[in-house]
This record gives structure tokens, sequence and C-alpha cells, in this order.
């Protein structure tokens, strides 16, 4: 289908964007376009204009602050992976970003654009479950702070308001005992949506056990969730291989994947055990 007809339009500023969405409520914001644009060919939104975000300073920086690291909404999946300090504090989100699309869509897909569209099989999501994230959403009232698990509501669905613009996603810092993976499963090895991902942090004590463990699953459900039977039985327990596989077969008996697609609770359970048998071996080594 061919592309309709809208006006664009580029504010300077946040300020001057979040007027302009109050002003018009048929705009979208658009960031770097890459699902808004293929929507508007396919029919599923009509809107007389877009807004464009991807330039607005505010949204732009990755910083650290206070105990959080702050990654603005208009960051890009190349900028988040080419990010020192993100490979530093967070290298979930590294690993995350490395298996995200290929370069020509990485440099113009954006966190905000990939957490707000709220894909069923957004990987940005399961990444940042784990890693507690927080997201700021910027209104014509000020600035509302949400848990991204509660900021996402079910496919393609958010809290965000229509006239507000997700400016930062909050992570707080993880411990020099936090240990992550991420595994994304997809048809192809680059390049492709996932059809699975997994995603874990143990937060070690000084003698090795889990203090708390993190298990995030994206693309089975409506939307990425985390696995909280398979978490509490890893709380307070070494990472042997019984706990690990217990925690993992809860991690796949969480899923309620579509019929037909029952062969991912066995994927997520070898997936999930993989990646906390990795993370074992690293704190027991220390690294
Ligand atoms: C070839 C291809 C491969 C892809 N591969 C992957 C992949 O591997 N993994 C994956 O997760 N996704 C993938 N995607 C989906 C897409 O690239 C991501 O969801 C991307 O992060 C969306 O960001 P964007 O900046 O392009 O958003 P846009 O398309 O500009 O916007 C998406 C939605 O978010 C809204 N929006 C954008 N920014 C803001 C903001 N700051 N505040 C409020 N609302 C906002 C828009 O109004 C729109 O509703 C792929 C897409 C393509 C075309």
């Amino acid at each position: 289908m061919t592309l309709p007809a809208f006006d664009l339009l580029r504010p300077t500023t946040l300020d001057e964007a979040l007027r302009l969405l109050s002003e018009m409520p048929d705009a979208l914001p658009i960031a770097g376009g890459t699902n808004l644009i293929p929507d508007l060919r396919k029919g599923s939104h009509a809107p007389g204009s877009l807004i464009d975000v991807s330039g607005l300073p505010e949204l732009c920086c990755i910083r650290r602050k206070e105990g959080h690291l702050l990654i603005g909404g208009g960051v890009t999946i190349a900028e988040l992976l080419d990010d020192p300090m993100v490979a530093q504090t967070t290298p979930i989100l590294t690993e995350m970003a490395s298996s995200f699309a290929h370069t020509l869509v990485r440099n113009r897909a954006t966190i905000g654009g990939n957490l707000v569209a709220a894909a069923p099989c957004c990987d940005s999501a399961p990444a940042l479950l784990v890693l507690d994230a927080e997201i700021d959403l910027a209104g014509p009232e000020g600035t509302r702070r949400l848990p991204l698990a509660e900021f996402l509501v079910g496919a393609f669905t958010t809290r965000r308001e229509s006239n507000e613009l997700l400016t930062c996603v909050r992570v707080p810092v993880p411990s020099d005992r936090s240990y992550t993976g991420f595994v994304k499963m997809g048809l192809r090895k680059i390049s492709c949506m996932a059809k699975i991902d997994v995603a874990v942090r143990v937060e070690a004590h000084s003698d090795g056990r889990c203090e708390f463990a993190r298990i995030a699953i994206g693309a089975v459900a409506p939307i990425a969730y985390r696995a909280e039977a398979a978490e509490a039985h890893l709380a307070g327990n070494v990472l042997d291989a019984v706990a690990i596989a217990e925690a993992a077969r809860l991690a796949g008996a969480s899923a309620h994947p579509r019929s037909g697609s029952e062969y991912k609770r066995q994927v997520i359970e070898a997936l999930a055990r993989r990646l906390l048998t990795d993370v074992a071996g690293r704190i027991e080594g220390g690294s």
C-alpha cells in the first residue's frame, strides 16, 4: 500500500513537541519510523500529522545519575549498542541490542519507539524487565514515572496517553554482584524478529548464593513478562544443577504459547537452563 498523506512537524524542544501533541489530537509521534511507517502503509493508522521526536535533545542522551542509567526515549538501538557505559553497567542491554534487527534498522529504531509500539516480540522489554526499569512519560501536566511492568499492558497497548511522550528509561545500576544473560531465538541468527526472548539476572550474595533472581520472557505472550515462580525458586539458594533445572522448568511452564507453538515451553526451559548455568559458572569463577 502507498503511504497516506500527512503533515510532518519537526519541533526542536520537548515543550514544543508536547504542546503540538496536546493541540493536535489526531497527530502521532514518530521517532525512527521503523514500526510506524510500515503501519501507515498497511493502513493501521491514519494520522493527519506526524510529530518528529527523533531530534529532540532532551530524548537523545544516555547518562548516569544517582545510581541510575538514564536512557533517553530517542536513543537508537545502535547508540545503545555502542555505548561503553551501557556495556560496563548493563551488559545485558548491549547483548540485546546486538541481536536486534540489523545495522540499518538499529541506526533508526529507538528504545522509546520499541517500548511504545509494545509488540509481543519487542526485544528490549525482557532485558529491561530483569533490570527493574522504569519509564518516564512527559505530558502537559508534567512527568510521571511507571515501572516498565505496569507501563506494558498487552499486545500493542501501553499506559501512555496520546498526549504523552516517553522521555526516559530509568535503569537502577546493578551491583557488581549482578550477573545477567540474554538470548533471542528466531528463524535466523541475525535480522529476525524473536520467536522467544529469555533474559536473566542473578544478584549473588558474597558467598555465591542467589540473593534474588529475575527471569523475563518475551514473544510467547501478548507482552513480555517475568516468570516469578522460577525467580522465587532461586532466591536464597545455591545455583546448583538441581535448582537451575527446576527454575528452568518453572520458566518453561509459565509460558502460554499459542496453539501450535507448544514447543516454545521446552525451548524456554532449555534457554533458561543454559543462561542460568552460564551465570552460575561466572559466579563460581568470580568473573
Ligand atoms: C526490518 C525490521 C526489523 C526489525 N527487527 C526488530 C527486532 O529485531 N527486535 C525488535 O524488538 N523490533 C524490531 N523491529 C521493530 C522496530 O524496529 C522497533 O520496534 C523499533 O524500536 C521502533 O522504534 P522507532 O523509533 O522506529 O519507532 P517508530 O516507528 O517511530 O514509532 C513506534 C511507535 O512508538 C511511538 N513513539 C515513538 N517514539 C515515541 C516516544 N518517544 N514517546 C511516545 N511515543 C513514541 C510512535 O507514535 C509509534 O506508535 C524491526 C522492524 C523492522 C522494519
